[in-house]
């Protein structure tokens, strides 16, 4: 059976939520009475996607299925994307491209730094001023739109999105190097992720409740209302998704928006921006303006006509806005940050299942996932086969090269300063003591000469507190760590600053009861074969972080996140 197949089958199936409705193997009274409403909003559910027009293709992150028509359109998408290497850009503000002073900055690829993708403009804090000029001046009108056509707004740009899948995947292999499966399936989430904050506009009514009556002839009513202008940053690891996920968040509940994309993925930003305004979004509702954190981020962190703020990065600069961002009185903020994703493998665990789950989580776009695995911790009886088998999954299937060829599991990292941590961990992991099971070294040979290539790596025998335990890489970099029980591994999962995503793979159902309660993190998964900690989709499974991971305790892709762009009013009406 063929390994994609494969992963179909299993995750269709996939243990203890078989089919999510069947009947739930860990009998806590938490997962039994979420069943009765699962059904239900399921069937609903169901009901509203079988309306849906043009369907998202099946390529998600789990399966990674690819038909020969997509190598097909990917492959010709590829040739023209090569057509627009180095290519000029520009902002967007209020609906019309907007040049700044004229400086650019140039981005090369990380596959083949001789090759410069884009030239886009070097904003400054006037571009980011004019912009939230042009996001205050557009939202009376954007927010006093009936919500319906809001939301046939931001369809009408997942359409889109979707036309141009091959187009926008190969864009993003030469941009950041992520490989053709996970590139494509990336632009499906971006499509499902407007569909989904849409459906949850429409299912809730717009948020608006009647309440109970006062007494006669009064009426009283809760209804949550944006708030006005929102930041919007994101990373250039997800540079689709995530960003397309916390705009069409804001703009879904009336906000207007500035953008900064990610000076690592300004092409991806640019191509968000297009749909939006091709879609029909009016003029200042959406406003891309490109540069630097220390200028256009800091004008966005700074100016008072900024009334929210939603960011996607590193724990360093989140923690920094969250801190800075409201001054005269407290403005909303969402911060979702990194992860140092554990794994546990216990004793009962189906090993095969274990290791390709955690190969899979670590070394996926090269551990450049906020959700990569980048710790494991194994039962001291079952470690020796395990790490067998992860070496040899790792060996079979991880092809490093360039990522726009179909058999490519493992492109480039995204720059130098990756390609340094990567080196610099891996000396410190030689002079500690650790042993390399897999990789631990640079690739600059052949074709691999002009990019940012690395073997992926995985080390053991470093003690639990090491700081390769404890610190986000951002690299294909797993450290291995040897537990006596099950507890042991549940404490040292949990000894960290961040929250984001955990894994465990066991047979015993108590000790995945107790995984589900007492682990702290925001995502978790249980015995997944297509990655122990990575493969959110929208509606299906949110991600957010909890601790140094996350701000606000309410996950993107989820049933909770388009609340927080909007605040409540309460009305009391005598007639
Ligand atoms: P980063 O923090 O360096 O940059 C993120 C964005 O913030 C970029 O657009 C950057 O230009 C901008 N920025 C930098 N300084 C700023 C400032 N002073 N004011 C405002 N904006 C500023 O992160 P990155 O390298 O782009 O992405 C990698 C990080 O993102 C990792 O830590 C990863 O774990 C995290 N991440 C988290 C999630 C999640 O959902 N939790 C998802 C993806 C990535």
């Amino acid at each position: 059976m063929s390994l994609r197949k494969r992963h179909f089958e299993t995750s269709k199936a996939y243990y203890p939520f078989r089919k999510l409705l069947g009947k739930p193997i860990i009998r806590t009274n938490q997962t039994r009475s979420l069943r009765v409403q699962d059904l239900v909003s399921r069937k609903k559910l169901a009901k509203k996607r079988t309306a849906s027009k043009s369907k998202v293709p099946k390529i998600t992150y789990a399966t990674l299925t690819i038909t020969p028509k997509d190598d097909e359109a990917y492959d010709h998408a590829v040739n023209e994307a090569r057509t627009r290497l180095g290519a000029h850009y520009s902002m967007f503000i209020n609906g019309e491209k907007w040049n700044s002073t004229g400086e650019e900055y140039s981005h090369a690829s990380p596959l083949n730094t001789n090759l410069v993708v884009s030239y886009f403009p070097k904003g400054n804090r006037d571009d980011a001023k004019a912009a939230i000029d042009a996001a205050r001046a557009a939202f009376p009108s954007w927010s006093s739109k009936p919500y319906k056509e809001r939301i046939r707004i931001l369809r009408r740009a997942a359409d889109l999105l979707l036309q141009r899948r091959y187009d926008l995947a190969a864009l993003m292999a030469l941009e950041v190097g992520k490989n053709r499966a996970e590139s494509l399936a990336e632009v499906n989430e971006s499509v499902e992720l407007i569909r989904y904050y849409c459906e949850q506009m429409d299912t809730s009514n717009g948020f608006v409740k009647t309440l109970e009556s006062p007494g006669p002839k009064q009426d009283t009513a809760s209804m949550l209302r944006p708030y006005g202008v929102w930041a919007v940053v994101g990373p250039w690891n997800f540079p689709l998704a995530l960003s397309t996920g916390m705009s069409a968040g804001a703009l879904v509940a009336g906000n207007t928006v500035v953008y900064k994309p990610s000076s690592e993925s300004p092409v991806l930003g640019y191509e968000i921006s297009r749909a939006y305004l091709d879609a029909g979004m009016p003029r200042g509702a959406f406003n891309l303006v490109t540069g630097p954190g220390s200028t256009v981020g800091v004008e966005l962190q700074e100016n008072k006509n900024v009334d929210g703020f939603v960011f996607t990065g590193s724990k360093d600069v989140g923690m920094r806005l969250y801190h800075q961002f409201s001054s005269d009185y407290p403005k909303p903020i969402i911060t979702e940050m990194g992860g140092k994703n554990p794994a546990i493998v216990c004793e009962t665990a189906d090993l095969d299942q274990a290791a390709e789950g955690v190969m899979r989580a670590a070394f996926g776009f090269g551990g450049q996932k906020c959700s990569a695995c980048s710790r494991v911790y194994v039962h001291q009886n079952v470690k020796k086969r395990f790490v067998n088998l992860l070496t040899d999954y790792a060996q079979k299937f991880v092809k490093i090269g360039d990522p726009t060829r179909k058999e490519t599991f493992l492109g480039p990292l995204i720059n130098r300063t990756a390609v340094e941590t990567y080196a610099k961990a891996s000396d410190e992991a030689r002079n500690d003591g650790g042993k390399f099971i897999l990789g631990g070294h640079v690739l600059s040979a052949g074709e691999h000469a002009n990019g940012h290539f690395v073997e992926p790596a995985a080390v053991e025998g470093l003690p639990a507190s090491h700081r390769l335990f404890m610190d986000e890489l951002f690299v294909p970099f797993l450290v291995i760590g040897e537990i006596q029980s099950f507890d042991q591994g549940m404490d040292l999962a949990n000894k960290s600053e961040y929250g984001l995503c955990a894994g465990i793979y066991t047979k015993n159902h108590k000790e995945m009861a107790t995984f589900f309660d007492q682990i702290q993190a925001g995502v978790t998964y249980a015995n997944r074969r297509a990655g122990a900690t990575t493969g959110a989709w929208p509606g299906v499974n949110s991600f957010g972080g909890w601790k140094g991971s996350g701000s606000s305790g309410k996950s993107g892709l989820g049933p909770y996140y388009v609340q927080q762009f909007m605040r409540e009013q309460s009305r009391w009406i005598v007639n």
